[in-house]
């Protein structure tokens, strides 16, 4: 079964002025389709074609060296692009609330500090990369980055939400002001869902 990029649940325009329509739109339809392609080319026919996504993005490793990189990129692209799409949306912006609300307040002292560490994490991410709010793999909430498309999940982690600090996520509309993007990017996670990411990895 081949990999397919998921259908977006809003418009493309609908998170302007946060996000751009002509961004989300290369974003989802070229930035996305490329790695799904790249990787259902890599493992077409293969006995590990069969493997779910979180497989592959978690033993890459375990892969014949010569299609290992290619997977470890393209598996991770498709991953957490899907998170990045499920997780934002035009309800998006405030606080996490109901049991991550509870729990950033708990251990990561509340909203405003995980705004900061989250903001700081992605303007530090030298190159491409993501920021994220995932689980250690004791399931206590930590703010990191990776490089690449590399995962929380490689690590044994669990991401719950990330920010695509890759140029194509941001520079149509912020160039290289990373940090105005940032920012804005706050207006758009929707705490819902990333919440029902949280309850379910919990439970
Ligand atoms: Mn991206």
């Amino acid at each position: 079964m081949a990999f397919t990029v998921p259908e977006l649940t809003y418009d493309y325009e609908s998170l302007e002025p946060h996000i751009d329509a002509e961004t989300m739109r290369l974003h989802h339809d070229k930035h996305h389709a490329a790695y799904v392609a790249n990787l259902n080319k890599a493992i077409e026919g293969k006995a590990y074609a069969d493997w779910s996504i979180e497989a592959l993005v978690r033993d890459w490793s375990k892969l014949p060296e010569e299609i290992s990189s290619v997977v470890r990129n393209n598996a991770g692209g498709h991953y957490n692009h899907s998170i990045l799409w499920s997780t934002i949306g035009p309800k998006g912006g405030g606080k996490p609330e109901a049991a991550l609300g509870k729990t950033v307040e708990r251990e990561l002292g509340g909203f405003d500090t995980l705004k900061k560490e989250l903001s700081k994490a992605a303007l530090g991410r030298f190159g491409s990369g993501w920021a994220w709010l995932s689980l250690d793999p004791l399931k206590r909430l930590v703010v990191a980055s990776t490089p690449n498309q590399d995962s929380p999940l490689g690590e044994g982690g669990y991401p719950l939400v990330g920010i695509d600090v890759w140029e194509h996520a941001y520079y149509l509309r912020y160039q290289n002001r990373r940090a105005d993007y940032i920012e804005a990017f706050f207006n758009v996670i929707d705490w819902k869902e990333v919440n029902e990411r949280y309850e379910k990895a919990m439970s």
